[in-house]
């Protein structure tokens, strides 16, 4: 799978500067990613959530909806203002574009005295994604460092990842459970794109700024109705990136967490999330980051077998399942696994946290558990008195 060939015989492409486009522009775009071969998919109101779907014009972005959300809430509202992207994201990250929930591995089937072993999946369309916030930009470059990067490629992943066209759309209406300011994912984003752009709507009208990252992304917007962006959008846009810091509904304090954590893996912190945790892995399903899966065989009377990878969750009581029983059996054990992992030994396997402030995991969770919440209350009373957290194993 790699991206479409547009100039087979031509130069790349030079990026050029800022450019601005109304509503026929991005609908010209989007036509063009299409044209051009890819599968275009941005965000879609449906089931009462903005979510990941396929689009082909600008009429199935979710115009004039917004959003409410807070710990163990998340609903829409609809405005009469025709913006497109005035909401913070919903459920549905794009790591399930990459990195599916399920997905066959192989088939086979068993006649005579032969096995007969097929691939499961087959070659897709390379993917567009038009109006990826930020942190999910940067969430699927922590997956990278994991399914690309790392000592286990996974090949399907890589192959779709580099085949992606990503067209993001920067934030300018975070909810209240966003704290991408606290890990430098967002508002904004300086690379990581083929084209970032910025929904402006003010006196000088509803349009966007939109930057090149890429030669692909230059090539992209050759032939889209534009103009060069002047001095009154550029400053729009830094209106609108402050704007959204400025409202950043909370905070994290990153400074010395990895270490917080290390040292207090008894505290009693634990215990108390694990009385409120329902250990129903809401939170990891919803992360743009967790990369757990597991793998199940099936094998029929017919004689088909196969094999599916499907996502996992630390919350899970088998996930730590070792011989004898599981090592996490507590939700509070359980809990911590994921909070460590994500804001501290993530930092050991990968150089990176394993959090981008998205909020997903606190507007998601039913009994509105917030990670930033419990990684203050932990930093108020460091080295507090240590507890033992129940296990099957008697330990934590
Ligand atoms: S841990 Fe929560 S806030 Fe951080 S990336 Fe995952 S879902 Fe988003
Ligand atoms: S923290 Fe919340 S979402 Fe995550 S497993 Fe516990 S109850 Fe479910």
């Amino acid at each position: 799978m790699s991206r479409p060939a547009r100039t087979p015989d031509g130069p790349r492409v030079k990026a050029a500067g800022p450019v601005a486009f109304g509503l026929d522009g991005l609908d010209a775009l989007i036509a063009k990613l299409s044209e051009s071969g890819y599968e275009v998919k941005g965000p879609v109101s449906r089931g009462g959530a903005v979510v990941p779907g396929s689009i082909s014009g600008v009429d199935d972005l979710p115009a004039g909806v917004h959003d409410e959300q807070s710990p163990g809430s998340y609903r829409l509202t609809q405005g009469d203002d025709g913006r497109l992207f005035a909401w913070a994201v919903g459920p549905g990250s794009w790591k399930g574009e990459f990195f599916p929930a399920h997905q066959d591995v192989w088939r086979a089937r068993v006649s005579d005295e032969t096995i007969e072993f097929t691939e499961a999946v087959g070659e897709a369309a390379p993917l567009a994604i038009v109006g990826a916030r930020p942190c999910e930009v940067r969430a699927l470059e922590v997956l990278d460092r994991v399914l690309k990067e790392g000592t286990y490629r996974d090949p399907r992943y890589a192959d779709r990842r580099e085949a992606a066209f990503v067209a993001v759309v920067e934030c300018a209406s975070p909810a209240s459970t966003c704290f991408c300011t606290s890990m430098g994912t967002g508002p904004g984003i300086e690379e990581g794109f083929d084209l970032a752009l910025t929904e402006i709507d003010d006196e000088g009208g509803h349009r966007f700024v939109v930057r090149v990252g890429s030669d692909d992304g230059s090539e992209m917007l050759d032939g889209v109705p534009s103009v060069a962006a002047d001095a009154d959008d550029l400053e729009a846009r830094a209106r609108v990136l402050g704007g959204a810091a400025a409202t950043m509904g909370r905070h994290l304090q990153t400074e010395g967490l990895a270490g917080l954590l290390a040292r207090n893996m008894d505290h009693p912190r634990w215990s108390d999330v694990g009385e409120r945790c329902l250990s129903c892995g809401n939170c990891t399903l919803v992360c743009p980051t967790c990369f757990c899966s597991d793998v199940h065989d099936t094998t029929d009377i017919s004689g088909e077998s196969s094999r599916a990878r499907a996502w996992s969750s630390c919350f899970d009581l088998d996930h730590s399942y070792l011989h004898g029983g599981a090592v996490r059996a507590s939700s509070s054990s359980r809990y911590r696994q994921w909070m460590t992992h994500k804001l501290s030994t993530w930092w050991d396997q990968f150089d990176t946290s394993g959090c981008v402030g998205c909020g997903r995991c606190v507007t998601w969770c039913p009994v509105g558990i917030d990670i930033t919440e419990e990684a203050a209350s932990i930093a108020a009373s460091d080295g507090a008195t240590r507890v033992s957290l129940p296990s099957t194993r008697g330990g934590s």
